[in-house]
C-alpha cells in the first residue's frame, strides 16, 4: 500500500495530492501556479543579497 503525499496549495490552501501526474505541484492547478508566478514578477524578483560584505564594521581601529 502506497501512502500518498498531500501538500497544501500555497495559493488557495487546497489539499493537493503530490504525484508525478500533477504538473502544477505544489499548486493545485495551473491557475494557482500562474497567480504565484505573477506575484513573484510584481515583486521584482527580489533576491536577498549579502550586504554585509559591503558594510564596513565600525568600532575597529
Ligand atoms: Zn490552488
Amino acid at each position: 500500500m502506497k501512502k500518498q503525499a498531500v501538500v497544501v496549495c500555497p495559493q488557495c490552501s487546497k489539499e493537493v495530492v503530490w504525484t508525478s501526474d500533477n504538473l502544477y505541484r505544489p499548486f493545485c492547478s495551473e491557475r494557482c501556479k500562474l497567480i504565484d508566478l505573477g506575484k513573484w514578477a510584481s515583486e521584482g524578483y527580489r533576491i536577498p543579497q549579502d550586504e554585509s560584505s559591503t558594510e564596513e564594521p565600525s568600532g575597529q581601529a
